[in-house]
């Protein structure tokens, strides 16, 4: 979300981006050379939990909603693929049908998780499926909720059992491991397009659409040892956005998890986030249409499954750093004040009044942000993680780097 008071980021954000690509190709070198070989398998272990809150609650993602959830379409969920290696190093994939996790709660879970469990920051993904129809979380887009007294204290309480189930789930799949063998392999589906470069309103007239895109579908299955299957964990680049009501879903990527566990009995779907922060499903706004992308991508899912995939060798390296990004000098009185001044009311002026106290109150402002970068290797598959809302040319120049199309 862009407010329109925040000057031009330009040569910050493009030194921004080659300190990011410059770290993880680096990692991607030396977790190379960590490559070990061994005959023992893989484990793991799968445990799941419902995210819908049992009281009503605002929806993230849109400023435009007037009130607090009226029911569901179907449940949110978080889900945990725990992994162990033939040499016992272990790793969690954690994924969440909501919008964002904000740093103070996924900082919060990630220590919880150390404390319990001995769990490093390079052995935990924690990835949101970016769903705009999800629970408000406490301390995350702040300013966009028209939000009274009342909904705060149901976004704490949210926010504060959140964690604690959090860690019980990783708990629960570090307790159900299991020999298992995993293999990866890439789909396509082209359901979405660049929001930048394409017009929505216009969309029905068009004859061709503009990119850039990655259309990758990246798939890990994890096979049980008699050839069931415990787990399908796989990704793709696109918000879900189709769903704008105040009924919870998981929008496209929920309706694909559920047509995935519903054609594979015993299996649990995770869908993980990609760097999609510039496309979307178009046409949007109907359930009929958010079910339509969930099946085109299951589909997606399920080609890849049936084909011939990669095993990997059981050999899982992490390795997760923070790289201080520099933020620009926030607005001073003057400018905020002459913004209040001009811009109509709604959550721009909520910020930046929010601003203007904190600027009377003499604040100290963030002068860059610890950015996450994290890269695991399962065998020779690459997984890299990085924080926040990318855009897809990120995965575009990672890919392009690495001479890979699998990611
Ligand atoms: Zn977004």
């Amino acid at each position: 979300m862009e407010l329109g008071i925040i000057r031009s980021v330009g040569p910050t954000l493009k030194r921004n981006r080659m300190i990011i690509l410059l770290s993880i190709l680096f990692w991607q070198q030396s977790l190379s050379a960590q490559t070990r070989q061994t005959d023992a398998s893989w484990k793991a272990g799968v445990s799941r939990t419902i995210l819908t809150p049992e009281y009503p609650m605002w929806l993230a993602g849109y400023a435009a909603r007037t009130g607090p959830s009226e029911g569901k379409i179907h449940d949110l969920w978080a889900k945990a693929l725990a992994l162990e290696d033939a040499q016992g190093v272990r790793a969690v994939l954690i994924t969440l049908d909501l919008l964002g996790l904000p740093k103070p709660l996924s900082d919060q879970i990630r220590n919880q998780l150390k404390d319990d469990l001995s769990l490093e920051r390079s052995q935990i993904i924690l990835n949101s499926s970016h769903t705009h129809s999800g629970p408000v979380l406490d301390e995350a887009l702040t300013d966009i909720y028209p939000v009274d007294d009342h909904d705060i204290g149901q976004i704490k309480r949210y926010s504060s059992e959140f964690t604690e189930k959090i860690v019980h789930l990783v708990k629960d799949a570090f307790n159900n491991l299991e020999p298992v063998s995993i293999f990866a392999g890439n789909g396509v589906s082209r359901i979405q397009v660049n929001r930048r470069n394409n017009v929505e309103a216009k969309l029905i007239t068009l004859n061709e659409l503009s990119g850039p895109n990655d259309f990758a579908v990246p798939v890990l299955k994890v096979a049980r040892s008699n050839g069931s299957i415990l787990a399908i964990a796989f990704g793709y680049a696109c918000h879900p956005t189709v769903l704008d009501t105040t009924l919870w879903s998981g929008d496209y990527p929920g309706f694909t998890q559920i047509e995935l566990e519903s054609s594979h009995p015993g299996a649990m779907a995770l869908f993980f986030q990609g760097a999609g922060a510039d496309q979307n499903p178009m046409p949007r706004r109907t359930i009929p249409l958010a079910r339509q992308y969930g099946r085109t991508l299951a589909a997606a899912v399920d080609r890849v499954l049936e084909e011939e995939m990669i095993q990997l060798t059981p050999t899982l390296s992490t390795i997760y750093q923070e790289v201080d990004l520099g933020i620009n000098a926030p607005p001073d009185k003057e400018e905020l004040e002459a913004y209040i001044e001009q811009i109509t009311p709604g959550y721009q002026k909520r910020w930046a009044e929010r601003m203007l106290r904190r600027v009377e109150n003499g604040d100290r402002f963030a002068k860059s942000y610890p950015f996450p970068l994290q890269v695991w290797k399962l065998g020779n598959q690459p997984i890299f993680t990085l924080g926040g809302e990318l855009v897809v040319g990120y995965a575009i120049q990672l890919k392009k780097s690495l001479a890979t199309t699998s990611l």
